[in-house]
């Protein structure tokens, strides 16, 4: 089955239900979602398109990015969801890794879309062109059959080796996490409405998939990004909404409900549930966002890799205040959702008792089929049928999974994924600098932050302004380093290593 047949049945269902909303206005009826996606599908095919090839999507949150989204699997074509805060030069590889055929991009993060080369074709979607494309179009008769493990998503994770890699999301994974929203995040009625505070390149997106399912509505605030102000206001005019956010953005919602003065139950007009994820949770903050806001939060765990499943925290969890053990559990990340099994496991795979720390294990129909054209990095990462996550974590005797730590280096600031190899890379080709190493350091705004510490090549002198205008140049804004600490040499072990346990202890202390 392709994902677009869902589209089609609620156009059939619900022909005149507005389902896509600019800000408070509505810009598209289910059967005109449809028909535009359908339309869109018929375009790329007269580009030349075949079913399997890819379609890059460089935008910013936008109306058109669920029309373009869903007319791409209509043709039976993969989508490449790129994160829009990256670097164009980034943008530029994934399009060459993923052979992809087509663009469609926002002006505003991609002014000059000629710069993306070796496509057939890039669209601004904000262009009089584009919506003539669409509204002038013929519609594809008939959906492209899909099987369950063809790929519909190839999202890009940064990966250890500081390239990217390409995860092959296939249809029965992304139908899979659409039914279990229902059973493990919250029942959806027809009358919701999620709007899409996050990245729609990432999970948030990804939620459009059982609100379609639900018949509900999709709201893209007007702004294109994060205004808590403004999601309030959304929610006032058109009904409590639901998202999903990273915990720096929950944070900064239940900033704006304290700020204004706002009971629980006047946050219950704006929002009916906050799903939060993607990065870590401190007690005291969930805390204060339930007293603040209410009963309206539920945790999920996943990654790129099984996404948006794998454990969850109910709302139920979250306000069973009387549980004995209620502390630990809402430190935890929850318990398995219902599609999959989770294992903490020891090196060799084998499962570990309660309370010992080991590797998480996901294993299930939300599991990626592998990374595009890597097969190595694939048996690496899917074992014996399980995925290993590159998490630590340890399960209670009730199933409950507490993260430890990560096996990877990854750096998590303000919910995006930084790899530190990546940023030390692009260091390292600055003139005199000798060695880096990033690490992250603890941070109560953004999780954390990027600091650099790097060695002057002799007789160099390095600045953190000439370094940061460097880090401008090659890689995305939200990667530089926050700080830059210049030292004389770097602590390592006997074996030449760097010893980045003691470069993150000296940024804790400091
Ligand atoms: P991504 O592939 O970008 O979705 O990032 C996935 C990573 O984010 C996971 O492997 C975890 O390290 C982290 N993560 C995701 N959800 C949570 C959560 N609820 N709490 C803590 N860390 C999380």
């Amino acid at each position: 089955m392709n994902l677009a047949n869902l589209l089609q049945r609620k156009a059939l269902e619900h022909p005149q239900r507005p389902a896509i909303f600019s800000g408070t206005q509505p810009v598209a009826t289910h059967e005109q979602w449809a028909q535009r996606s359908a339309r869109v599908g018929a375009r790329l095919r007269a580009a030349g398109l075949l079913p399997g090839e890819r379609v890059l999507i460089f935008m910013r949150n936008h109306p058109r990015y669920l029309e373009l989204l869903f007319g791409a699997w209509w043709a039976g074509l993969v989508v490449v969801p790129v994160n829009a805060k990256l670097h164009l030069k980034e943008v530029q590889w994934i399009a060459e890794n993923s052979a992809a055929r087509w663009a469609f991009v926002t002006s505003d993060i991609a002014p000059d879309p000629a710069a993306l080369t070796g496509l057939d074709g890039v669209m601004d979607a904000d262009s009089a062109e584009c919506d003539a494309w669409i509204e002038e179009g013929e519609a594809l008769p008939a959906i492209e059959e899909r099987a369950p493990t063809d790929t519909a998503w190839l999202f890009y994770t940064s990966g250890t080796t500081g390239r990217p890699k390409g995860v092959m999301i296939t249809h029965r994974n992304l139908l899979t996490m659409g039914l279990t929203y229902f059973n493990d995040v919250d029942a959806v009625d027809s009358g919701d409405a999620i709007a899409y505070a996050a990245p729609m390149s990432h999970g948030a997106g990804l939620y459009a998939i059982p609100h379609l399912m639900a018949g509900a509505r999709h709201v893209v605030p007007a702004s294109g990004g994060f205004d808590a102000a403004e999601l309030f206001a959304l929610g006032r005019a058109l009904g409590p909404l639901s998202l999903f956010a990273a915990p720096t953005i929950v944070k900064r919602i239940v900033d704006e409900a304290e700020a204004a003065g706002l009971t629980p139950e006047q946050c219950g007009q704006s929002f009916k549930t906050i799903v939060y994820g993607g990065a870590p949770m401190y007690a005291a903050d969930i805390q204060r966002a339930l007293r603040t806001m209410g009963p309206r939060f539920v945790q999920i765990y996943g990654q790129g890799e099984s996404p948006m499943v794998g454990t969850a925290l109910s709302r139920a969890h979250l306000a069973d205040a009387a549980h004995p053990r209620h502390a630990e559990r809402i430190a935890s990340v929850g318990v398995a959702q219902t599609p999959v099994c989770i294992r903490v496991a020891g090196p060799g795979g084998e499962p570990l008792p309660p309370g010992e720390v080991g590797e998480v294990l996901i294993q299930g129909d939300s599991v990626m089929a592998g990374y595009w054209r890597n097969s190595d990095a694939t048996a690496a990462a899917i074992r014996s049928g399980w995925l290993w996550t590159g998490d630590m974590g340890a399960l209670d005797a009730d199933g409950f999974l507490t993260l430890k730590d990560r096996s990877k280096d990854l750096i998590i600031s303000g919910g995006s994924n930084i790899y530190p190899r990546e940023v030390e890379e692009v260091l390292l080709t600055a003139a005199g600098v000798a060695e880096v190493a990033v690490v992250g350091a603890p941070d109560p705004e953004w999780g954390e932050i990027v600091v650099a510490f790097v060695v002057p090549q002799p007789g160099a002198a390095l600045s953190s302004k000439t370094l940061d205008a460097f880090c401008l140049d090659h890689i995305a804004r939200f990667k530089r380093p926050k700080r830059y600490e210049i030292v004389d040499a770097l602590p390592k072990n006997n074996y030449g290593k760097v010893l980045k346990t003691v470069l993150r202890e000296r940024v804790a202390g400091g």
